[in-house]
């Protein structure tokens, strides 16, 4: 991906947005780029720094935003896990009507 449709990313990233592939792209390259990780702390920046500033809230913008990230890296994990999960379940299901109807068939139902 080029880091200009990364940056464009940005603001939905921050929106919790992106889906499964989106985020674990952007997440990749955000950490190897420092040239979309500063946009991506601008960014963060504006929206939620500004929030906090006016809510007169302390804000260390490096620890919220490696916060972030980690988050992001642990829901990402969380979904896919879910996304496998209800694979596996799905073949499970074939499978078990395959030898449903395999056993009504042999026991001649
Ligand atoms: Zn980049």
């Amino acid at each position: 991906m080029t880091h200009t449709a990364i940056q464009k990313e940005i603001p939905l990233f921050l929106e919790d947005e992106l889906n499964n592939a989106e985020l674990s792209e952007f997440l990749d390259h955000v950490e190897n780029c420092p040239e979309c990780k500063e946009e991506l702390t601008i960014q963060f920046l504006v929206l939620v720094g500004m929030q906090k500033l006016e809510d007169g809230t302390t804000f260390n913008l490096n620890a919220e935003l490696s916060e972030l990230l980690k988050d992001a890296k642990k829901r990402l994990k969380i979904r896919t896990t879910l996304v496998k999960t209800s694979i596996v379940l799905r073949i499970l299901v074939v499978i078990a009507l395959f030898t449903a109807t395999a056993l009504a068939v042999t026991l001649g139902y």
